[in-house]
């Protein structure tokens, strides 16, 4: 299928394809039969799949900042953000729960 316009949702993963110790820090698609990239300064807006859960999902800032300033490396989207930091709470609370047990 030469030159044949993507007919998927790119999966993005971050890398940089800097050369000669230069950094370039671009978003490449992970299909195999796809050689898509795009540079990091032009993601955001960009519709993409997510890599938690394959919703449809669109670069936002939030993505783009997320670590720390940096953006992530593998984006995902606001609801496996949301389902991750619920999970981290859930895991406290059970360990919580863990050290208040009723002496039965
Ligand atoms: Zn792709
Ligand atoms: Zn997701």
């Amino acid at each position: 299928m030469p030159s044949r316009v993507a007919n998927h949702l790119h999966r993005y993963k971050k890398v940089d394809i800097g050369r000669n110790g230069k950094k370039y820090t671009v978003y490449k698609c992970m299909k195999p039969l796809c050689s898509h990239y795009i540079p990091m300064h032009l993601a955001e807006g960009k519709m993409c799949e997510c890599n938690k859960c394959g919703d449809t999902m669109i670069i936002s800032k939030a993505v783009l900042t997320h670590s720390g300033k940096k953006p992530m490396a593998r984006p995902h989207c606001p609801n496996c953000i949301k389902r991750r930091k619920n999970e981290t709470v859930e895991a406290l609370a059970d360990y919580l729960n863990a050290g208040i047990k009723p002496s039965a």
